[in-house]
């Protein structure tokens, strides 16, 4: 199998390219995203967890970053999975050491009183909402434009499915590859630039990049719905890429998500009941400590 741009051998199949062009693909459609969305003179807030995803959207935008005069901070949450955690935590510091950037960690315990082990009951789904509310929190309080997240193609498709699975159709009008800032809600837009490239090709970049990344699972992960879907259900780049398409075009046509925010009586940040999921959940934790 050859290359479609040269005689070279191809090292995947579809796009079929060499190494080379590979590589060039790769960091031309992560280019061509922050062309798209104006993600040019920004100051950015890359979550990094030391996952494959995040590790090489780091790399990435690292490399990107003078042509799009961008101020980046890496942000790692800290959040207290023994021998996970660490792992996770040794892989981010390594990364952002060789890329010559600053590392924000962020101590879940010491800041909140609690770890993710506390949350006894299906710690993942709370997982995700600690890590939003965190990240919005410091990104707003200094001044970051975006949020950078490492979600990529595969994870888009499974949450379009999950939501379609549980009838979730007002849901669907939170997947794409942006969401703006709105400064008068305290609301930090995220941007998603692997939001096109699939997991085959981000594990494959960072193979070809020698780049580290936490290669054990979370603890928690194991029965996780996403890992099963992912295990199931396989469709092609195009397929998934067609998935995506189709859904941000019928965006227009879905119901709006009809939510009213109001600011949460204890932390002040943005909730659609009296007192925000975080705050609420964080009381809840740490009576039973
Ligand atoms: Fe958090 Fe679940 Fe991911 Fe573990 S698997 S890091 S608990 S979301
Ligand atoms: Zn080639
Ligand atoms: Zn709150």
């Amino acid at each position: 199998m050859r290359c479609q741009h040269c005689k070279k051998q191809a090292i995947l199949k579809s796009p079929r390219l060499c190494e080379d062009h590979f590589v060039e693909y790769f960091e031309r459609k992560i280019g061509k995203f922050l062309e798209k969305y104006k993600i040019k003179n920004k100051k950015l807030l890359v979550a990094i967890s030391g996952g494959k995803d995040s590790v090489v959207v780091s790399y990435v935008l690292s490399k990107l970053k003078e042509k799009f005069n961008l101020q980046i901070e890496y942000f790692f949450i800290r959040l207290g999975i023994p021998t996970f955690t660490e792992k996770s935590e040794e892989i981010a510091t390594r990364v952002t050491e060789s890329i010559n950037y600053p590392l924000t960690i962020y101590d879940l315990k010491k800041e909140e009183g609690f770890t993710i082990m506390d949350v006894k009951y299906k710690p993942c789904s709370y997982c995700g909402m600690i890590r939003r509310y965190i990240l919005n929190k410091y990104a707003f309080e200094n001044d970051f434009d975006y949020v950078v997240l490492g979600h990529n193609l595969d994870d888009e498709v499974f949450f379009i499915f999950n939501n379609m699975f549980n009838k979730n159709i007002t849901q669907l009008q939170r997947t794409g590859p942006l969401t703006q800032t709105i400064k008068e809600k305290k609301l930090v837009g995220r941007i998603k630039p692997l939001y096109f490239l699939t997991e085959e090709e981000i594990l494959l970049y960072a193979k070809l990049k020698n780049l580290p990344h936490i290669g054990c699972a979370c603890p928690n992960s194991l029965e996780s719905t996403q890992k099963k879907f992912k295990k199931d259900i396989k469709f092609s780049r195009d397929q998934k890429l067609n998935i995506v398409y189709s859904i941000l075009e019928m965006k227009k046509y879905l119901p709006e998500e009809k939510v009213e925010l109001k600011f949460c009586e204890k932390c002040g940040y943005p909730t659609t009941s009296d007192t925000c999921k975080f705050c609420r959940t964080k009381e809840k934790i740490l009576s039973t400590l």
